[in-house]
């Protein structure tokens, strides 16, 4: 790993050959973009969130967990043909060496680890540090450059422990058993990491769904992860739902279909939570701060762990990291691009 770019025909400068264009970052030697916002040629695909995994590509690599989540989502649109590549197998597209190494977001996560001209960049894609039953942990890898997202780029971005938040639900429900509680949660990823987390918390009693969370309960299921007795809220009727733990998508459950619920107490797990106001919107009782992406304190350890000499931020609160970066001596700069928007935040239905 070499501290510093000197102008060297031999060892252009990553800049020279990993593009921001409009349709996404584009890694121009091996002529694929990485979680392209518009349909193009080839490209690496990190997750399944849908801001990351677009429809319409006509060739698409990725971990086999992230093309089954595809296919299951958008079905024939997830590419015109599907490559899958394990996890620190390698391979070369064009000039390019490249890797996929776990990046702990959800079920099939990766960062990229790209290789050309004797220069390493790391595109962590979304990540996260705290563990997580449901998906490989991140995996630092020393790199020249490190594209990090920045989500919850800024210092008031704490999150709580997981498991604090989880017991919090619990109490809830031990001082209201005769209502429902009802929990707003993505499907793909927040869904099945609290599902994980009563678990481990000691809930074994059945946890109720919402028919959009299914599916993808079902694909992380066949994927080898363990989520206890699910039964379908849909189906249910109003007294068996009373004292019980419901899980919704948050769209439904501000809605007419939580009405069906037994005086419910609405929650929602996101990392937004710690935003009192956006909870209030929103009507939240019972605000859980519960995030797949990396808080303030662990995109700063992160940033200490790869030990790249110069990072590219992205995706939220670029200005926070890229100032934190300058300071500790990274050469840091902001990436433009666009199309991003955080699953955690608002629609969350798909
Ligand atoms: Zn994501
Ligand atoms: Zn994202």
């Amino acid at each position: 790993m070499s501290a510093s770019f000197h102008p060297n025909p031999d060892r252009p400068h990553p800049d020279r050959w990993i593009k921001v264009r409009p349709e996404g970052l584009y890694v121009e030697p091996g002529g694929f973009h990485i979680d392209p916002v518009r349909p193009v040629e080839r490209a690496i695909v990190t997750h399944g969130h849908s801001d990351h995994a677009r429809p319409g590509n006509r060739h698409v690599l990725a971990t086999p967990a992230t093309l089954a989540i595809m296919r299951q989502r958008i079905g024939e649109a997830a590419g015109g043909s599907l490559q899958p590549l394990e996890y620190g197998e390698g391979l070369t597209v064009g000039d390019v060496a490249v890797r996929l190494v776990p990046a702990g977001h959800v079920l099939g996560s990766a960062q990229v680890v790209l290789e050309h001209a004797g220069s390493r960049v790391v595109v962590s894609g979304d990540y996260k540090r705290r563990p997580d039953r449901t998906c490989l942990p991140f995996e630092p890898v020393p790199c020249d450059v490190f594209v990090t997202e920045a989500t919850f780029g800024l210092p008031v971005f704490r999150h709580p422990p997981d498991l604090g938040e989880v017991g919090r639900l619990l109490h809830s429900m031990s001082l209201f058993p005769e209502r429902s509680h009802v929990v707003g949660v993505y499907a793909l990823g927040k869904c099945q990491r609290l599902i994980t987390l009563l678990r481990a918390s000691g809930y074994d009693r059945p946890i109720w769904l919402h028919g959009a969370l299914e599916p993808m309960c079902r694909l992380y299921r066949e994927h080898g992860v363990e989520l206890g007795e699910l039964r379908p809220a849909t189906a249910a009727a109003k007294e068996e739902l009373k004292g019980a733990l419901v899980l919704a998508p948050p769209s439904a459950v501000a809605d007419r279909w939580a009405r069906r619920l037994a005086d419910p107490v609405v929650a929602m797990a996101s990392g937004w939570m710690r935003v009192r106001q956006r909870a209030r919107q929103r009507g939240v009782e019972l605000p859980l701060v519960i995030s797949d992406h990396a808080d303030w304190d662990e995109l700063c350890r992160t940033l200490e762990d790869v030990g790249a000499p110069e990072v590219w931020v992205t995706h939220g609160r670029e200005e926070a990291l890229v100032h934190y970066a300058t300071r500790r001596g990274i050469r840091a700069r902001a990436l433009a691009l666009i199309g991003f928007e955080d699953e955690d935040s608002e629609e969350g239905v798909s």
